[in-house]
């Protein structure tokens, strides 16, 4: 899966996904991720042996080079937050943006055996960190986590969450999967917990890389069932069903979020043209 062993020569031409901090390098003009020959790299030129190979992306390499908390000044280059990345809608570049973020987090975090507590090293053969003690081995952490849009007839359940997290936003309701746990378990726990409702009529979406830091988004569709809406002031603050004329501030569609919000207005719009009264 992951060819590491590629060397980089001077005339290497790839994409390039360098972090300092928790932010990506990208061109000042906006033209999207790095797509460079390792030449003109001069700027990253110290940090030849800690490239990581990382995939590859539109037939190109892909190299990630985490620069950890140097702060590198350039004036053809600007430090963008992988979330402003997200709303630059360039979807695929944000994927491999996405995994190369993640390995970068990872290989922060396993510097040292969770067992043992010697140095771990990464082998060539597959994307994992190894004790060379005692061998204990660790792959790039994903968190699954459970996403859902629930229709009530022609209206849509929507939630506030922490205003820190939400930023004012009505959303759909999300949570964590616990160890031991299905996805549709998961999906029944959080709407109970968050909006104390059970919901029936479950359906997969879809899913989305979610690198903030290590989440996989599996995204449902499901219909009221019954109960009151009763918001959990933890992690829900206000919950309330929306008609599709009425929507508050809600994510954009390069969030799964918004597309399960955008597919579920949709189901909406149909049912009412199938269940309209006829003018003839
Ligand atoms: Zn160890």
């Amino acid at each position: 899966m992951i060819e590491q062993n590629i060397s980089v020569t001077a005339e290497t031409k790839a994409i390039w996904l360098i972090f300092s901090g928790e932010k990506i390098f990208q061109f000042t003009d906006n033209t999207g991720l790095m797509i460079e020959t390792w030449e003109t790299l001069s700027f990253a030129h110290a940090y030849h042996d800690q490239i990581v190979r990382i995939g590859s992306h539109r037939d190109l390499p892909c190299f990630l080079i985490d620069m950890g908390n140097e702060h590198i000044e350039h004036e053809q280059l600007s430090l963008v937050s992988m979330r402003a990345l997200l709303m630059q809608n360039q979807t695929s570049f944000f994927g491999i943006a996405a995994r190369a973020w993640q390995i970068a987090l990872f290989m922060r975090t396993h510097r040292f055996c969770g067992q043992c507590g010697s140095a771990m090293q990464q082998i060539d053969w597959e994307m994992a960190m190894q004790c060379s003690r005692c061998q204990h081995r660790c792959y790039p952490r994903i968190s699954p986590c459970i996403i859902v849009s629930i229709r009530h007839n022609d209206k849509i359940l929507l939630a506030q969450g922490k205003p820190q997290r939400s930023r004012q936003m009505f959303s759909t309701l999300a949570g964590f999967v616990e160890s031991g746990e299905t996805l549709e378990q998961a999906v029944h726990r959080e709407v109970f917990e968050e909006v104390g409702i059970q919901v029936k009529n479950l359906r997969y979406f879809s899913s989305q890389p979610w690198p903030f830091p290590h989440s996989l988004m599996i995204g449902f569709l499901a219909d009221f069932d019954s109960g009151e809406i009763k918001v959990d002031g933890k992690e829900i603050l206000e919950a309330y069903w929306f008609a599709p004329d009425k929507l508050p501030n809600i994510p954009p569609k390069q969030s799964i979020a918004g597309r399960l919000i955008e597919h579920t207005l949709e189901e909406i719009k149909q049912q009412k043209n199938i269940t309209a009264p006829t003018h003839s």
